[in-house]
């Protein structure tokens, strides 16, 4: 019972009530770095990705978007970044973000760090589409690529 209420506690709807005086509406990007790579990716285990996709899936699912075009919108109006689609079928839309939270950062091979930001577009789809949405991340400047790409899958 308790297990319950607490699921619908908060709406994403109730996240954009913010009544700051003095600091305002947002937070540095240091701070969310912070949260992403520093608690999460470092100090949860297998990188965080059970959490992240959890996490990120929950968030997307409660943003209540109704077109994928809406989801790219809000990923820009978060600061989430600037999405571009570089090609799209029936089957797959490749997409890539530019100016996401993790540029700039140091070079580490091997390490994407933007699952959860894939997360959200997962979660926010599958409430769009019918039928199964997997998102991939395929490129991270962090790895050392040109810029962060997803896949988006529909099956
Ligand atoms: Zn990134």
């Amino acid at each position: 019972m308790i297990e319950m209420n607490t699921m619908n506690l908060f709406t994403f709807e109730d996240m954009k009530k913010i009544k700051r005086n003095i600091l305002g509406e947002s937070v540095p990007l240091e701070l969310f770095r912070s949260v992403r790579l520093i608690g999460m990716y470092q100090g949860l285990p297998m990188k965080g990705k059970n959490t992240t996709m959890t996490v990120g899936r929950k968030i997307g699912e409660s943003m209540q978007v109704s077109s994928i075009e809406e989801v790219l919108e809000l990923f820009e109006q978060l600061r989430i970044g600037i999405p571009r689609i570089l090609s799209q079928n029936d089957n797959e839309i490749h997409i890539a973000i530019e100016d996401c939270f993790c540029e700039g950062l140091p070079v580490h091979e091997g390490n994407m760090v933007c699952d959860l930001e894939g997360a959200i577009l997962e979660g926010a789809l599958s409430s769009i589409y019918e039928g199964e949405i997997h998102v991939r991340e395929v490129k991270c400047n962090v790895n050392g690529d040109e810029d962060c790409e997803y896949k988006i899958k529909f099956s």
